[in-house]
């Protein structure tokens, strides 16, 4: 038996391609740099989530928001110690992490055809427009997608506005992510039902519980898997 024609919206970054170990990696990178302020690395951890969320209320996701994030917070911790060489390393860090390419997950692209040939697929992520169109074109994956909706947060009014665009059944309407708090919690919420795909390397900002709604949960260990359910 074959199941019926369903419109499935699809997160990109973490479900299609990695994104979030290259931030880590920039993190990382961030708080060595800041080693000679004398901070516990927690600590200046502690402060830059701090601050990316204070940022992203006013400026949105994105790597030019995370890089004010950064500055913003040596700033603080270095108050008049701060440094113009730091800041221009900051800088560098940046641009470094916006020219990493794509590294697309395992199975995405031949899982994206077996389904786009069944299934209606919307790509639906949240951040920077332009950005975010960026990647989605050096993905390759573009044209797997009927559409490319970005939004600046996956809210469930978010999902309620996507569903009455696209014209969405709800019971035949899915949302496949990695993130609980962006993809999983909200779709269900707005009446759609949703697959869970854990990423051992989510965003902190965007841990949260999964619960449950009125559609049904999906959990599933891979992208291939989605296979096995569409
Ligand atoms: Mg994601």
């Amino acid at each position: 038996m074959t199941m019926p024609r369903q419109t499935i919206l699809v997160d990109a970054d973490d479900t299609l391609w990695e994104n979030n170990i290259f931030f880590e990696q920039t993190i990382d990178g961030f708080i060595s740099a800041l080693e000679p302020l004398g901070y516990p690395r927690d600590y200046v951890r502690r402060i830059l989530n701090e601050t990316e969320r204070r940022n992203i209320r006013q400026h949105g996701y994105g790597v030019r928001s995370f890089g004010r994030s950064l500055e913003d917070t040596y700033l603080k911790l270095a108050g008049n110690m701060a440094r113009r060489d730091t800041l221009d390393q900051i800088a560098e860090m940046v641009r470094a992490l916006e020219r990493i390419p794509p590294k697309i997950l395992d199975g995405v692209p031949e899982t994206l055809a077996y389904l786009a040939g069944r299934h209606r697929l919307i790509l639906f992520s949240k951040g920077e427009p332009a950005e975010q169109a960026g990647k989605v074109e050096r993905s390759g994956l573009q044209s797997f997608f009927e559409a490319i909706e970005i939004v600046s947060e996956k809210t469930s009014a978010a999902y309620s506005r996507a569903v009455d665009q696209f014209r969405i059944v709800k019971a035949a309407g899915w949302m496949i992510g990695n993130s609980p708090r962006s993809d999983i919690n909200p779709a269900l919420d707005a009446g759609l039902n949703a697959v869970f795909i854990p990423h051992p390397d989510t965003w902190e900002l965007e841990h949260s519980e999964v619960h449950s709604g009125i559609g049904k949960l999906v959990i599933v260990q891979s992208f291939r898997d989605l296979r096995q359910h569409f």
